[in-house]
């Protein structure tokens, strides 16, 4: 049994073509495996669960899952990946915009086949993308690789798991969910299938800059200390400079040059501050991740359910 999972956040527009296009490719490809397709409905405030409602009532594969409250794309996919557990052979997880392209989903069943226990959806190009999104994706993946978190470059939420991966990932324990670099730890057999991403079938973005922003900022204060290795290296420096525009104070002291000095002052007075304030606002970055991680509040609640197959699948 395969379980496709999409987390579909305000999605009516989109939502319908992709559910669509999934069975057809099922249809025509896979027409011999058992596939279902899970929507999780990430809170949305659209008629999103009422089209899934509506879908499974006439598509056998579709199951529908809609949890309580919005609680963002990370977490929606780990709900339906907690639902799939118990009856999955193997998950792919997908956006439900269907940017990535499906035909590439025969082929990581076929890795699965093979003995991969994860294969990795990976972008060749990103010509559709804007070139800020490409840009910014860019740099995101070098800092991440520099601050030592281990990922795949050009991958996103596009893969496959076997039973045993995903339930050594729904095994972390922690609330701050970076999926990717999550699954990069496991380890296992991988595999990896190239494809071009395409546009977002109809509907906006539901990653915003802001979103975007602190989505990086997720990843890498969930992954790495580096920041806080580099916070204590910049105040060594700072010490040391401070070292020798004191020797040389002291010595105008007492030749007695004293100059006047107050733009210098000023100047050191605010990188200083600056410095300080960004130093421990990066270390408060962290106080909060383990504030959250301490409170371990549920990730999710479940609402309802749709899809007449859940028991028997
Ligand atoms: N999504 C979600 N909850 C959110 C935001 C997004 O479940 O709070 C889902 C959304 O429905 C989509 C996927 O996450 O299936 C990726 O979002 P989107 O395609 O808007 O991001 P982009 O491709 O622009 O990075
Ligand atoms: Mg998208």
């Amino acid at each position: 049994m395969l379980y496709i999972v999409l987390p579909c956040y305000n999605e009516e527009e989109v939502l319908c073509d992709s559910i669509a296009k999934l069975t057809a490719m099922l249809d025509k490809e896979m027409p011999q495996e058992a596939v279902r397709l899970l929507c999780v409905d990430d809170g949305s405030r659209d008629r999103t669960w009422s089209l899934i409602q509506e879908l499974s009532q006439s598509n056998p594969r579709l199951l529908g899952l809609r949890l309580a409250h919005n609680v963002g794309h990370q977490q929606a996919l780990w709900a339906g990946l907690e639902a799939a557990l118990p009856h999955a052979e193997a998950v792919i997880s997908i956006d439900a915009d269907l940017q990535d392209d499906i035909q590439v989903i025969p082929r990581m069943m076929a890795d699965f086949r093979a003995g991969s226990d994860i294969v990795y959806g990976v972008r060749r190009e990103r010509r559709t993308d804007t070139w800020f999104k490409r840009t910014t994706a860019l740099a995101f993946y070098k800092l991440m690789q520099w601050m030592g978190c281990e990922s795949v470059y050009n991958h996103a939420d596009f893969r496959l798991l076997s039973r045993r991966a995903l339930a050594a990932l729904l095994s972390y324990p922690e609330r701050n969910l970076f999926l990717r670099g999550m699954v990069a730890q496991l380890g296992f057999r991988t595999s990896m299938q190239y494809y071009d991403r395409s546009e977002r079938l109809a509907g906006e973005t539901k990653y915003p800059l802001s979103k975007m922003l602190s989505f990086a900022l997720d990843g890498i204060t969930s992954f790495s200390v580096r920041p806080i290795r580099l916070i204590n290296l910049l105040g060594i420096l700072f010490i040391l400079v401070g070292l020798v525009v004191s020797c040389k104070a002291l010595a105008d002291f007492l030749r007695g040059q004293t100059m006047p000095g107050w733009t210098s002052l000023l100047i050191s007075l605010w990188l200083i501050g600056g410095a300080l304030m960004l130093a421990v606002g990066i270390t408060g970055e962290y106080i909060g991740k383990i504030y959250t991680e301490v409170k371990r509040r549920p990730r999710y609640f479940e609402m309802e359910r749709a899809g007449d197959n859940w028991e028997n699948s």
